[in-house]
């Protein structure tokens, strides 16, 4: 039995035993770099190293997006954010347009097969009239948490610890103050940022616990607010990593990831699940050391570079993925079809951009996927791709530096590096030169000649199959939509509080 044929066999015996429970950690603008396991000095992160050393590592893992809804959007729905109308740029309190309904996430392939499912944590695809776009519409049972990022919201609210040190730099202080909502209810306005994860990890394991018990099979996914800007950390963390709050937050998300494996063991499941952590972009490097690291990469979120969107990636199964590291390429929208393979659950009948990895999470045999398509945040129709990865090369057509990527010597990662196209595109080996220093002169040379003719094509190919849905975000923002405790109360936004 050749080995291809012996790992379906391997799966589909497991299943037909008893159905595989997912646990998706999502971790919030955390960089390449940022994690002990990728070789970060003083982070302290042992459980995530703990899930690296006793499971699979990549190191060409790609988000789609260097900002957080289109990026989400993607892991969900196994589909490039253009598709569903994620862009430009991400949701706000008051977004009219969320990701649209008939969009399939990986909530809803795994329903009809009787999965528990749960969010807990930043959703940030969108609330909506009536919170129509909130995660309980979209597959999910449950949710606790807050519907966007948590400094879309007045910044002294968001305390840093100890209590009595305000966070620094700039939130959206006209919006109302960051609610915590559970399913669609808002039950805490402001929200208390310094038992936020501890809430966040009793409900993870009270889920687990009740699906174990029920012997029902779950998708619990744990998008974290860890480690997006400002930084915060409740009293189990603060003040206890080697890096400022930064540090701190990390810990704390480490920390719950802990209790979450410790739950996975107690009640017997974890040789039954697989848990898989990454994070949604590239680290903001606009907030000095309180915001991640790229590592060796280039420049951060915001960016097509790799800092904006290689990122970190862990998956976890003991007795099915045996320990290592893979250098195949994979991208967030591997994992739902990698998720329905091993459930045997149904694929959306929709164009998906995502391919099964299950060959190597269990086999290490090469990857399906042979390019990884990079849009910006800002993305629309009339530019398209800003960069395409095929195989060890990168080529840009288009570089923009971002804000959000400011504060580093690299001169082409900050928002005075201005969009610029190139022809023809500026090419890398990745593998050669990961930091994306060295572009390759294709003078001279037809082999690299050959190799960009291959490139174009690609994109063209690509391209053609691309048709961007009704942008979301362009819908715009109705202050009356923001999350109010209190409807009737005013003078709005500050009124909003319970
Ligand atoms: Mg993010």
């Amino acid at each position: 039995m050749d080995r291809i044929l012996f790992v379906g066999f391997f799966i589909a015996s497991t299943c037909s035993a008893s159905p595989p429970n997912f646990v998706l950690l999502f971790a919030d603008d955390l960089g390449f770099g940022d994690l002990g396991a990728y070789g970060h000095p003083s982070s302290l992160t042992p459980n995530l190293d703990r899930l690296a050393a006793g499971g699979l590592r990549f190191t060409d893992f790609y988000c789609t997006s260097p900002v957080c809804s289109p990026s989400r959007a993607s892991l969900l729905t196994g589909r490039y954010q253009t598709r569903s109308g994620i862009y430009p740029g991400v949701f706000f309190p008051g977004s009219i347009g969320g990701l649209p309904l008939n969009e399939t996430t990986i909530a809803e392939v795994l329903k009809p097969l009787g999965y528990a499912t749960a969010a807990v944590g930043k959703w940030h695809l969108g609330l909506g009239p009536n919170g129509m776009y909130l995660p309980t519409n979209q597959g999910f049972d449950q949710f606790l948490g807050i519907p966007y990022s948590h400094d879309m919201g007045p910044c002294h609210n968001l305390t840093c610890f100890p209590p009595d040190v305000k966070c620094f730099g700039t939130c959206d202080v006209n919006s109302v103050f960051v609610p915590v909502m559970r399913n669609e209810r808002i039950i805490q306005q402001p929200a208390n940022f310094l038992n936020l994860e501890q809430a966040y990890s009793n409900f993870a394991t009270d889920f687990i616990t009740a699906s174990a018990k029920m012997k029902r099979p779950f998708f619990l996914y744990y998008p974290s607010h860890h480690t997006h800007y400002p930084q915060y950390a409740g009293p189990g963390a603060a003040g206890k990593s080697l890096r400022g709050p930064f540090g701190d937050a990390l810990l704390e998300l480490d920390n719950a990831i802990g209790e979450l494996m410790t739950t996975l063991e107690k009640t017997g499941v974890i040789n039954n699940t697989l848990v898989f952590f990454t994070s949604d972009n590239g680290p903001s490097l606009m907030r000095m050391s309180h915001g991640g690291n790229a590592g060796p990469l280039r420049c951060g979120k915001g960016t097509t570079y790799e800092g904006g969107m290689r990122e970190p990636a862990i998956a976890f199964w003991p007795g099915t993925i045996s320990p290592g590291v893979t250098h195949e390429l994979a991208s967030t929208l591997d994992i739902l079809p990698t998720i329905a393979r091993l459930a045997e659950a149904k694929l959306p009948q929709v164009m998906l951009d995502g391919v099964d990895m299950t060959e190597i999470l269990v086999n290490r045999t090469k990857s399906q996927r042979e390019t990884m398509m990079f849009y910006p945040s800002s993305s629309n129709e009339k530019y398209g791709l800003f960069a395409l990865r095929l195989g060890k090369y990168k080529a840009h057509f288009y570089t923009e530096g971002s804000g959000l990527s400011g504060t580093t010597p690299d001169q082409d990662c900050s928002v005075f590096a201005g969009f610029k196209a190139h022809d023809p595109p500026l090419i890398f080996d990745l593998e050669a030169d990961p930091s994306e220093h060295y572009p390759l002169s294709l003078e001279g040379k037809p082999d690299l000649q050959a190799l960009l003719e291959r490139i174009k094509k690609v994109k063209e190919q690509f391209e053609a199959s691309m048709v961007f849905g009704e942008s979301q975000m362009l819908k715009g923002k109705d202050p009356i939509l923001e999350p109010c405790c209190n409807p009737d109360c005013s003078p709005k936004p500050g009124c909003c509080r319970c």
